[in-house]
């Protein structure tokens, strides 16, 4: 029998558990169908808002201590791009699956397990001196992950004070923080790596955060992204907030007291913190952005099967595009050229069924059709956020990010 299970990751209705055992498999089909049409939307909002559920048992804070590379700054593109590049010199080849032996360290740790991991005929103090400007000439095109600039502006419009640690040395914070603008004059405080005596998971530059803002680190929050900046944060007596910038990595929801998908999944309440009044009706507006190209077969899950086809675009085009935006469910507006324009639905992410590690856009237009429409071009402009994918337990590779490691 088809296993409805196999499906629950296709946009929209991997929220829906569909593991009653006492329904026939039409029955479900059919209702699932008649619900996801009448009430798709307001099923996942209230998903969403299922997900932000208060927990009263956590501690209020008054200060905010956030992470730079991966948490505020997508480096990861940049880290993998530099690291291509000298690896190539040496006649060796990037490997995804040893990206974790070089996540969160120091530069000095980092460039001891790249040599170590690919055998690099050279010492760490060359590979350093090789590698550090071909990291500071791409600094300026470091994007800001979504969510940070909103964080920041929002942190800084309610008068929570916040700062900034990071292993990286001072100096390269600040050239880093230099291409967004407004960041700088935000921070209470920052703290570089070599402002301290260890770098994280040593709890060193949460305290120094916490010293020069003159708070009891109980009464801090970190946001970070790494394990080692997890545990830093804990090792500080901090609440911490995770925000790995690839779902799945192990290891986070035993240390951090919550992980979330990304910034935007942020809800400050939780800790004490004055809400973001940015929600309407439970979905997030955020900057339009465009995607378009012609309609490919996707993954032949059989959406259709279950009454949300989703029109696929080719992935290949879009890494760097899709690398900008957090994975889960958004909204806005499909257009087919020779057809109309249609409200839709969709999701980015990762399909682990299928060992993707490319995201991929999966587009719901809400329309009924009454035939296919491969090959045709469609445009989608993406208005708002609704929540983050749902994710059942399921053991995946996936590399992991490597954002704190460009840290020269
Ligand atoms: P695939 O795995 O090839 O994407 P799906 O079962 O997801 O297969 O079906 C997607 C196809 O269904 C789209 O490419 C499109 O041609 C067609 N389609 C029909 N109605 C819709 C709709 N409302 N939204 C998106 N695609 C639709
Ligand atoms: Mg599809």
């Amino acid at each position: 029998m088809l296993s409805l299970n196999r499906f629950s990751l296709v946009p929209l209705i991997d929220c829906f558990a569909i593991q009653s055992s006492g329904f026939h498999h039409l029955q479900r089909l059919l209702l699932l169908r008649q619900f996801i049409l009448h009430q798709a939307v307001a099923k996942l909002q209230s998903h969403r808002f299922e997900m932000s559920t208060l927990n009263p048992l956590r501690r209020m804070v008054s200060h905010v201590i956030l992470d730079l590379d991966g948490t505020l700054l997508n480096t990861d593109g940049i880290v993998i791009e530099v690291l291509k590049k000298i690896l190539l010199q040496y006649g060796k080849k990037w490997e995804c699956n040893k990206a974790h032996r070089i996540v969160g360290k120091t530069p000095l740790e980092a460039a001891v397990a790249v040599i170590q991991d690919y055998e690099l005929p050279c010492t760490v103090e060359e590979f350093i001196s090789t590698t550090s400007p071909m990291f500071s000439n791409q600094w300026c095109n470091i994007k800001a992950l979504p969510g940070a600039s909103r964080l920041i502006n929002h942190l800084s419009s309610k008068g929570v004070p916040f700062g900034l640690a990071s292993n990286s040395p001072r100096s390269n914070i600040e050239a880093k923080i230099s291409y967004h603008q407004g960041w700088k004059e935000s921070f209470s405080c920052i703290v570089g790596g070599d402002e301290v005596e260890n770098g994280k998971p040593s709890p060193d530059v949460f305290f120094e955060a916490a010293t020069r803002m003159k708070v009891d680190p109980i009464n801090c929050l970190v946001i970070e992204d790494s394990l080692p900046g997890v545990i830093a944060g804990k090792s500080a007596g901090m609440e911490v907030v995770a925000v790995p910038s690839l779902p799945k990595q192990l290891g986070f929801s035993n240390s951090a007291d919550e992980v979330i998908n990304s910034l935007l999944d942020l809800h400050l309440e939780k800790w004490g913190l004055p809400a973001f009044d940015d929600w309407i009706e439970d979905t997030l507006p955020i900057e339009p952005w465009q995607i378009g190209g012609p309609v490919v077969k996707g993954f032949g899950r059989g959406s259709k099967v279950l009454g949300i086809p989703t029109a696929n675009l080719p992935a290949e085009n879009f890494s760097g595009l899709l690398s900008e935006h957090a994975s889960g469910v958004y909204f806005g507006w499909a257009g087919l050229s020779a057809r109309g324009i249609y409200k839709m639905v969709m999701s980015i992410g990762w399909n682990p069924y299928f060992n993707n590690i490319e995201k991929t856009v999966e587009p719901w237009l809400l329309h009924e059709f009454s035939e296919d429409f491969y090959g045709e071009d469609l445009r989608l402009i993406v208005v708002g956020y609704i929540r983050p994918e749902v994710f059942e337990r399921r053991e995946i590779y996936i590399p992991v990010t490597l954002s704190t490691f460009i840290v020269y």
